[in-house]
């Protein structure tokens, strides 16, 4: 670790062309793009995964048929590919959901099942809906559970408003957006107080909610953008747990409110299949000069599966394996090794990339460098040096020499700051490898697709996620031809300024490999 003076995290554009440039480089990168752009497999890819496999849950059969399907795959383009077993999972599949409001008149809600639901047994199951109540304290609310028995019981706020802010704020008068947030921020408030009143977690909650004898918990988990809701996993054992979307939600609740007793039916199907085998993917490409010398490709493979993944991670996904198609076809013989990981289980804390830093000491070290995306379909508009001292050098030195037109408005952060989370390059920063997150612009992807139902085939820009591949493709190809290895040092944190403490990098950390059991 060396220590500089002060922490400058400066942006720049990066300068058109470096003096790096070599001729044999310039036809390998013409070739590189002339193969992602005319003989594209993206959108082939994406609508095996995405609609012929689907989501791809931890545990969950399509997550198994998913790291079958990438070996067979890589398989057919000659690049030798393995699934690692790292751990197990709660195996769980999903089936139907089926909820209709049946009184005070019908209509098929708009709502799915969260995953791990409890099956309803082939049985419809048809109930009145309670709120929860706004209690003093959690003796009131003991006193108050038996109500719950044999009911539907209501836990997410009703939104004011189905609106997302960018619509209010582009057609509503600034008093009428500024008296909307006022409310809503209000109506949270009291809602947050009326579940923290019950004194239990949102866990304890449901299973307290369960124990009392309701029929089912519904819940409404909206994801601030038209017809969007977020969809995790349920806590209940028995009875099920589902999501409906704001309309509906608030239709049901503003009913409840006014004394009109809706009625609803809910049937969910699922199957529990004891504990799965958990995988990453890998594949190689080996290195000629240097086959113990690793650039690394990686994303996550794994899903909640309210959609499909599309964006989160399927787009990820794509970059990875066409980058690989594309460098095995036009650079077959690399100098270092070109592996790529497809992790599992990030989504429940990074579990896949985290035990294969633990499980390959050998490969952890001889990593040259390694790219991971995961925050959408966007073309990669932000590049960090992950804290690395040096990452300016090297980093700058490849993307000089990735054509203009494929780094439109890719602004670079230098030396960035150490990922402590949120994607698998922490998992391998916290060993210490140069790791960096590939940053796609937003395409409203915190809103519109994370962990979202509307996370489809349908919202992945192509055009993008070609471009990335190409972008991908051209800094693993220079990362391997590259005569340094890049050099680890870090950075020093600057001290918290409030606690004075010194600033630390992210410690390396064991997966959970026994998981969804408590
Ligand atoms: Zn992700």
């Amino acid at each position: 670790m060396r220590k500089i003076k002060t922490l400058l995290l400066f942006i720049c554009l990066l300068p058109a062309s470096m003096s790096f440039a070599q001729k044999n480089d310039s036809a390998t990168i013409a070739a590189i793009i002339k193969e992602a752009t005319g003989n594209s497999q993206l959108e082939i890819l994406a609508n095996e995964l995405l609609n012929g496999i689907g989501p791809r849950l931890v545990g969950s059969p399509k997550m198994q048929q998913a790291h079958d399907w990438a070996v067979s795959k890589y398989g057919t383009w000659n690049i030798p590919a393995r699934n690692e077993k790292w751990g197990e999972w709660r195996g769980w599949e999903r089936g139907i959901s089926h909820i209709d409001m049946v009184s005070p008149w019908v209509k098929s809600l708009e709502g799915t099942q969260l995953a791990w639901c409890p099956s309803t047994g082939g049985k419809t199951i048809t109930a009145d809906v309670i709120i929860i109540a706004d209690v003093a304290d959690s003796i009131s609310f003991q006193q108050w559970l038996p109500n719950v028995k044999g009911k539907f019981v209501l836990i997410a706020m009703k939104q004011p408003t189905g609106r997302p802010d960018y619509n209010w704020e582009e057609f509503g008068t600034k008093e009428s957006v500024e008296k909307m947030k006022k409310e809503r921020a209000e109506q949270n408030d009291a809602w947050r107080k009326r579940l923290s009143k019950t004194g239990l977690s949102s866990k304890d909650l449901a299973l307290a909610l369960e124990k009392a004898g309701a029929a089912g918990i519904i819940g409404s988990n909206w994801s601030a953008g038209f017809g969007v809701n977020k969809i995790f996993g349920a806590n209940t054992t028995k009875i099920p747990t589902v999501d409906i979307a704001l309309e509906d939600y608030g239709l049901i609740f503003r009913l409840a409110e006014a004394g009109k007793a809706p009625k609803l039916s809910i049937r969910t199907d699922s199957k529990e299949l004891g504990m799965m085998p958990t995988y990453n993917t890998v594949a190689e490409i080996k290195g000629t000069e240097k086959p113990d010398e690793y650039v690394m490709l990686s994303a996550h493979f794994d899903s909640w599966d309210g959609g499909t993944g599309a964006t989160d991670n399927g787009t990820g996904t794509l970059v990875m394996m066409e980058a690989m198609r594309i460098l095995k076809k036009i650079y077959p013989n690399p100098k270092r090794t070109i592996l790529v990981g497809h992790w599992g289980s990030e989504e429940q804390g990074l579990n896949g990339s985290r035990a294969f830093v633990e499980d390959h000491p050998e490969i952890i070290k001889n990593i040259q460098v390694l790219y991971n995306q995961d925050n959408g379909t966007g073309r990669v508009v932000n590049v960090g040096g992950g804290g690395f001292l040096h990452s300016y050098e090297y980093i700058s030195r490849w993307l000089s020499r990735v054509p203009a037109t494929y780094k439109q408005a890719l602004e670079t952060r230098f030396p960035g700051s150490p990922a402590g989370g949120g994607s698998d390059n922490a998992s391998f920063v916290a060993a210490g490898v140069p790791a960096f997150g590939l940053g796609s612009n937003s395409w409203l992807y915190g809103s519109y697709t994370w962990h979202t139902n509307r996370d489809t085939y349908d919202k992945i820009v192509f055009d993008d996620v070609r471009n990335n591949a190409i972008l991908t493709a051209i800094m693993v190809y220079m990362a391997c031809e590259d005569a340094a290895k890049a050099p680890r040092d870090k950075i020093v944190l600057p001290s918290n300024p409030r606690t004075g403490e010194a600033g630390k990098w992210p410690e390396q950390r064991s997966p959970t490999r026994k998981g969804g059991v408590n």
